[in-house]
């Protein structure tokens, strides 16, 4: 399966750099971010996920059976670590522990997101657990983003809806934050998810990286196992979702000093330097 990977993300790797790649991008390396949710109630299935090499994301759900054990053994391997948070949906699909619904109090539900939070030890971030009712709505949305920043986390939006607005929130609240591009495995078949994996490749081509979700269905970690190590040869450096934001975060400020030097007009050379302090004579 490698060489066939291998084989397609070559041919995608071609055609960006003849047709669509942008200038800006050649010199930057594409990356994909992996995030494995719903870590937490089946402990071989997590154990199996944490054993996936590179810098994955491990979404843990709170309250879970395994949750605390994995993230702590996530973190032993140097692996990051997210709140997986549950999230009211439309299709009134059960929530489990810690469900954030839009019935509740401000005071309430910061106290279950904190209290979520606390359960899953070295948590750097969150996402939202389906969802599809709750990040429709802002005012949830900031009270999200209101623990999220008193806490110095990040925010990835699973985006299990179009209508979803807690991006936007997130970023409006200044907290940093990501978008789910594709969902690795919403079909569990091998066939599916090498497609859903080829168009993150290309949209981390296209974009400069793309943030991947996938779960620890064991079709998944099988197919990450061989995938994973043909990305490198591809040129794609997978990064954790906390390391890309970090990378986004530079790239901005780097972008902001060029724009602040090229505004600023250069003074005309005069008889003298004041550069090292000296007066003029
Ligand atoms: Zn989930």
């Amino acid at each position: 399966m490698i060489r066939y990977l291998l084989c397609v993300m070559g041919s995608v790797c071609c055609f960006f750099s003849v047709t669509s790649h942008a200038d800006s991008l050649d010199t930057v390396q594409p990356r994909i971010v992996i995030v494995i949710d719903d870590i937490g109630n089946n402990l071989a299935q997590g154990q199996a996920a944490l054993a996936l090499p590179g810098p994955i994301t491990y979404a843990v759900l709170p309250h879970s059976a395994y949750g605390e054990t994995l993230a702590r053994a996530a973190n032993s391997l140097g692996k990051d670590v997210m709140l997986h948070a549950p999230m009211s949906n439309t299709k009134h699909l059960k929530l489990g522990p810690g469900a954030l619904t839009p019935d509740m109090s401000e005071t309430r539900f910061k106290e279950v997101l904190n209290n979520n939070l606390d359960a899953i030890p070295f948590a750097v971030g969150l996402n939202n657990h389906m969802g599809s009712l709750l990040t429709r709505q802002r005012i949830p949305m900031k009270w999200v983003m209101d623990v999220a920043k008193s806490r110095s986390l990040f925010f990835l939006d699973s985006r299990t809806t179009r209508d979803s607005v807690a991006w936007e929130v997130a970023l409006s609240e200044g907290v940093p934050a990501l978008r789910r591009d594709v969902f690795l495995d919403n079909q569990q078949s091998v066939a599916s998810l090498r497609q859903q994996f080829i168009r993150a490749v290309k949209l981390s081509r296209q974009h400069g990286y793309a943030v991947v979700i996938g779960h620890p269905y064991p079709v998944t970690t099988e197919f990450l196992e061989e995938a994973i190590p043909a990305l490198d040869e591809a040129g794609i450096q997978l990064v954790s979702a906390p390391a890309l934001l970090m990378l986004q975060q530079q790239t901005a400020l780097l972008a902001e000093i060029e724009r602040e030097l090229q505004s600023t007009d250069p003074q005309p050379l005069s008889g003298c330097d004041l550069s090292d302090g000296h007066q003029c004579e």
